[in-house]
């Protein structure tokens, strides 16, 4: 399932070509072009869903093979001293991309962020 104008779907089939410094059937791994901290990268399921809840039941287990490959990851992305995973679902939390992804930080210490309400 790919869509024509998604950023994501023209690096997932090479049409853009950016580096992938992991890549399984179901989801590959780049830098981010606008790192936030030292190490910014994202996973990228192969598949276009444009958010969570676009998901089908029977793709979710992409999620949880991403979790435990990032895993598996540490040393090749620099995560031994630790990292934060994020999605940003939606408007609200401002996401840009609606090609679902999840972000993958890591470097320096993190504040948990707190938002004026
Ligand atoms: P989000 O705001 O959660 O939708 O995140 C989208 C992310 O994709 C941002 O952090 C962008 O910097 C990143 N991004 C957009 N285009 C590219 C690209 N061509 N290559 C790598 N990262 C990108
Ligand atoms: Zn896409």
């Amino acid at each position: 399932m790919t869509n024509d104008n998604c950023i994501f779907c023209h690096i997932a089939s090479g049409e853009i070509s950016t580096k992938k410094l992991f890549e399984n059937d179901d989801f590959f791994i780049i830098e981010d072009i606008a790192p936030v901290a030292k190490y910014h990268y994202l996973a990228i399921p192969k598949s276009h869903y444009p958010t969570l809840d676009t998901m089908e039941n029977k793709d979710r287990e992409v999620l949880g093979s991403i979790f435990a490959t990032i895993g598996t990851l540490t040393e090749k992305l620099s995560l031994q001293n630790g990292y934060r995973l994020i999605i940003n679902q939606g408007e609200d939390a401002g996401q840009t991309v609606f090609h679902l992804h999840i972000h993958i930080i890591a470097g320096q210490k993190m504040n948990f962020p707190h938002f004026k309400r």
